[in-house]
């Protein structure tokens, strides 16, 4: 089967023979990739043209439950990738860290977006600064997607993960990419490629994909543009130097082979946990991905009175691991991705062999497989003895199951071999010596891009020496490329802009979305906590009535909190204070300024959710008159799952100023604002009105319904939520009731197209009433009873025929959005 391309928003075969690809534990031909003929110009191009003309348009929030979406869809077809993933050599759980870690970025980064990203295409980028005495002059820093597209080169050992991950910043971020994996086993990576693009969650132009040779691809590349290259040291730079990349604003991220390294702690001697642990992950490291992962142990740095009884324990755990057909469910270790990639490491293991010593060469028989048609490999184990001398265990990867044992005495000579490998993605130390860890991490860590701990205390949760995850960053500096990929939020910023925004308070609340101080202020009648999420505009301001402290204020609230600091109570120890009397509390202040703000009606805003940055500028004292100006500063959009109400979260600018009108706190507190509903409230005088307007001559917009038979039919409903009709009988099966139930919390509309289930052969039922004018009587009176018999019974619960048993909330929240559904269809709304 030839794997197509997907560039211009179409699938392409390449037209020439192609590169041949095999399954690495059979040695049978799996597919053929093919690159030849394409027109890689013109995909960089419709990249960069519509692909960034889409993602960019979108929020920051959007982008992220675009993320969300997508690794939802790719779960649902996880076997799929499975069974190719066996393919690649990769047992189960080889597949899982590249299938299903790939999809964890994907949902960690939608996670991010959706707390901590704005619902608009920019994004602020810390705090105002203010550039000249009076504050009419304003600087801060926003960050917009860059023009162009992102290359993506990825290795061979993860082709699923390796395509999320780099995919999860950049689409994220903005930008359209263009895909390549690498060629052994890119059948895999455009399975799930596929399923992404078929799954029409990402619009037109935002990833591309080719599989094979990337031909004349990256002579193409333009300012603005950016690649993000993993595989081995010697391409990377090779491709980094080329001209149409050092010579234009390309940005160049790569992440290349290192030499990692795991140091045993000089306490962790046999007996303890930690030596345990040590022994297991080593050998993890050696075996997982048949060791072909850039961040697995290569070195492995061990107190020189302990190299004998490592040897052997490791040498003991080496020999348990059953090798073979990762289909079979006893095979802990699968292939090398191909014979090319054996003979590679063949090479670099007879290169280590000429200066170390080749302890280990382990005779595993194989499990449902045959060393001559796959690209199978036991484990080997060297030892350096002499690792300050002989540094071919600090230059040579073999990027398989290989790795060197080499002694040392102390946390100085246990540093500085880990930094002989010139610049490493991890490192890691296993003790539980705090001091030992420390001095060795501080003088580690120039040379290594993370440092992973393990000892009894984390060992039960830890994730691995070997695992990035996406809210670290993963990259390394020297030989690992000099790269940064995730760590959460600032692995966006290689594909962002950043650019300083100067201008007056006005200017930069209307650029930024954010209120600034000293902007205008909007005044009006309606409180501000009388509006919804939508409605709150930036600027919003309300300025409340004085309150004038007293002393009383001040030990009441002392006794109420408990605080009898000196400073609030006694006036004979504030000699050599800042205070001249007993002053107010800094918390009184801020909550006599909620007494002030707040609005005591109910309405949409449903909670304090939190308080930002809050300073006290100078003393208020009994006799003081406060005033609070509150300003709406920010909205931030919120995701709801669940039985919550939709809604967001407003940030309030809070200055309190005394009768001076000098500052002397100024906050930022946060409220949960409720959304607007889109559906009419149930209300008996209300509902009245509005069928003034409806004629028995009315069509429906949808369905077949006539005006009255919808009156009818709502009055039965409203009589089955007060128990005068009952039902037995939820045609809903009880294990999806629940899902059913907090559908009625969001604000989507019921279908149009849903078949009413209590329907006997969906006829519908015969008119009760002589006429319209009647039916609407008695509709409106059965809602004013429904109205009436939840005041009187709050607690009263009814089975309903498709939600199950509702309680009163709930019953509301269903009458709400079921008879807009019905008033929408005959233009009641
Ligand atoms: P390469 O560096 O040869 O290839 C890595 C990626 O670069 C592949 O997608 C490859 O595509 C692509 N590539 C190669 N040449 C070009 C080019 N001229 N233009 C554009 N793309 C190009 O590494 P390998 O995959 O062959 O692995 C070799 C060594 O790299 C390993 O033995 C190991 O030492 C190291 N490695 C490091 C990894 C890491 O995560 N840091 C992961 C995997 C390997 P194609 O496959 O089509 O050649």
């Amino acid at each position: 089967m030839k794997l197509k391309n997907y560039i211009h928003g179409e699938w392409i075969e390449g037209n020439s023979e192609g590169i041949k690809l095999y399954n690495s534990v059979t040695g049978e031909q799996v597919a053929i990739a093919d690159t030849a003929g394409l027109n890689l110009k013109d995909a960089l191009n419709y990249g960069r043209d519509l692909g960034y003309k889409n993602l960019s348009k979108m929020t920051f929030y959007d982008r992220g439950q675009m993320l969300k979406n997508l690794a939802l869809y790719l779960l649902e077809r996880k076997k799929k990738y499975y069974e190719i993933s066996y393919k690649t050599g990769a047992t189960h759980a080889d597949s899982w860290v590249d299938i299903e870690g790939g999809y964890g970025t994907f949902f960690t980064y939608s996670g991010l977006a959706k707390r901590m990203l704005p619902n608009t295409p920019f994004w602020v980028d810390g705090d105002t600064q203010k550039l000249s005495a009076n504050g009419t002059l304003l600087g801060t820093h926003i960050l917009t997607p860059s023009e162009g597209i992102s290359v993506q080169i990825n290795a061979y050992n993860f082709p699923v993960w390796g395509m999320l991950e780099k995919l999860s910043t950049s689409l994220l971020a903005g930008v359209p990419s263009l895909v390549k994996p690498a060629t052994p086993t890119s059948y895999l990576t455009h399975a799930v490629f596929q399923d992404m693009i078929e799954s029409g969650i990402l619009p037109e132009g935002a990833i591309q994909l080719i599989c094979g040779s990337a031909g004349n691809l990256l002579e193409n590349m333009q300012d603005g543009d950016s690649v993000l290259f993993t595989g081995s040291a010697s391409t990377g730079k090779k491709l980094k130097s080329m001209p149409s990349i050092s010579q234009n604003a390309v940005r160049f991220n790569m992440e290349a082979d290192s030499l990692n390294c795991s140091i045993l702690g000089l306490d962790s001697k046999p007996g303890t946990p930690e030596f345990d642990l040590f022994i297991k992950e080593v050998r993890n490291e050696m075996t997982t991905k048949a060791g072909q992962k850039c961040t697995a142990i290569r070195r492995i740095i061990v107190p020189e009175n302990l190299i004998d009884d490592v040897q052997n324990a490791l040498i003991k755990s080496l020999e348990q691991i059953k090798i073979g057909n990762p289909l079979n469910r006893e095979t802990r270790m699968g292939s090398l991705a191909g014979k090319d990639q054996y003979n590679e490491v063949l090479e670099k293991i007879n290169l280590l062999k000429t200066d170390t010593e080749l302890i280990y060469d382990g005779k595993q028989e194989l499990i449902d497989a045959d060393y001559e048609k796959g690209a199978f490999m036991s484990p080997k184990l060297f030892l350096n003895d002499s690792p300050f001398t002989k540094d071919i265990s600090h230059n040579v990867e073999a990027f398989g199951p290989v790795s060197t044992l080499m002694p040392y005495k102390d946390s100085e000579e246990a540093a500085a071999l880990a930094k002989r490998g010139k610049g490493s993605l991890v490192g890691s130390i296993i003790s539980h010596d705090n001091d030992f860890i420390a001095e060795t991490s501080w003088k580690m860590a120039t040379t290594h891009g993370r440092i992973f701990v393990l000892n009894r205390d984390n060992a039960k949760e830890s994730t691995g020496h070997g695992s990035p995850l996406p809210t670290l960053m993963h990259g390394g500096p020297g030989r690992a490329g000099g790269g940064e990929e995730m760590g959460g939020l600032n692995g966006l910023h290689f594909f962002l802009q950043k650019t300083a925004i100067q201008g007056s308070p006005d200017v930069l609340t209307a650029i930024t979305k954010i209120y600034q101080i000293g902007a205008e202020k909007k005044y009006a009648d309606l409180h501000p906590f009388q509006k919804y999420f939508e409605e709150v505009e930036i600027g919003d301001a309300l300025e409340t009535a004085g309150r004038t402290v007293t002393d009383a204020d001040i030990v009441n609230f002392g006794n109420v909190s408990w605080d009898h600091f000196y400073a609030h109570t006694d006036a004979t120890s504030l000699t050599g204070t800042i205070f001249d009397k007993t002053v107010a509390h800094g918390y009184f202040i801020l909550s006599a300024a909620a007494g002030l703000f707040v609005s005591g009606k109910k309405g949409p805003v449903i909670a304090n959710y939190g308080l930002e940055n809050c300073s006290f500028f100078k003393p208020v004292y009994a006799g003081d008159t406060i005033t609070v100006y509150l300003t709406a500063k920010e909205k931030v959009n919120k995701g709801v799952k669940g039985r919550n109400i939709p809604s967001g979260v407003v940030k309030w600018l809070v200055e309190v100023v005394n009768q001076r009108e000098e500052v002397v706190c100024v906050a930022t507190i946060l409220t949960l604002v409720a959304k607007k509903s889109p559906f009419v409230k149930i209300n008996f005088k209300d509902f009245e009105k509005r069928l003034k307007n409806l004629k028995s001559e009315t069509l429906p917009k949808w369905g077949r319904m006539k005006a009255q038979e919808m009156l009818e039919h709502l009055e039965t409903t409203m009589k089955y939520s007060t128990g005068e009709l009952e039902t037995d009988s939820c045609k809903t099966p009880e294990d999806q009731i629940e899902a059913f139930q907090d559908s009625l919390y969001n604000f989507r509309k019921m279908p149009k197209d849903f078949p009413a289930p209590f329907l006997e052969d969906g006829k519908l039922p015969d008119l009760k009433y002589k006429n319209l004018d009647e039916a609407k009587t008695h509709f409106i009176e059965s809602v004013k009873n429904y109205q009436i018999y939840y005041r009187e019974n709050p607690e009263a619960e009814h089975l309903h025929f498709i939600f199950g048993k509702l309680n009163k909330e709930m019953m509301e929240l269903f009458h709400q959005k079921h008879v807009t559904h019905h008033f929408e269809q005959f233009g009641l709304v």
